[in-house]
């Protein structure tokens, strides 16, 4: 199981921002930005690589989950919404999340 399931079901503990029954939101523990938050959905995906269509919903709502927790945390200026997908992509926990991250002025390209 992965850490980000235990936080769905509260095993372990997170500063949770946002929640529904699609998605849950909260803040990144190691933060590389001001706002860095991960949207997640609570259904266990593991990247991109393995989504279907059946989870267009699901994908769909994290990503407008995401704008509105950028908008409530002020990131007027802008912000990055970036999915760390697979090895070579540099993804670690192997439960789908968006990192929102804004609050400076982001460099590119990444690493
Ligand atoms: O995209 P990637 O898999 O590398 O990112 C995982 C992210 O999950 C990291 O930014 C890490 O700080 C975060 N994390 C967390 N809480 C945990 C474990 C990891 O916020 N308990």
């Amino acid at each position: 199981m992965s850490v980000f399931k235990k936080i769905i079901d509260r095993e372990i503990p997170a500063d949770i921002v946002f929640e529904d029954e699609l998605c849950l939101a909260f803040r990144d523990i190691n933060p590389q930005a001001p706002a860095h938050i991960l949207v997640i959905p609570k259904k266990e995906i593991v990247s991109l690589i393995d989504l279907t269509d059946e989870d267009e919903q699901i994908v769909g709502r994290c990503v407008l989950v995401a704008t509105k927790i950028a908008a409530k945390e002020g990131l007027s200026a802008g912000y990055r919404l970036i999915v760390n997908c697979g090895d070579d992509g540099g993804q670690e926990v192997p439960h789908l999340h968006f990192h929102l991250m804004g609050g400076r002025k982001l460099t590119w390209p990444p690493g």
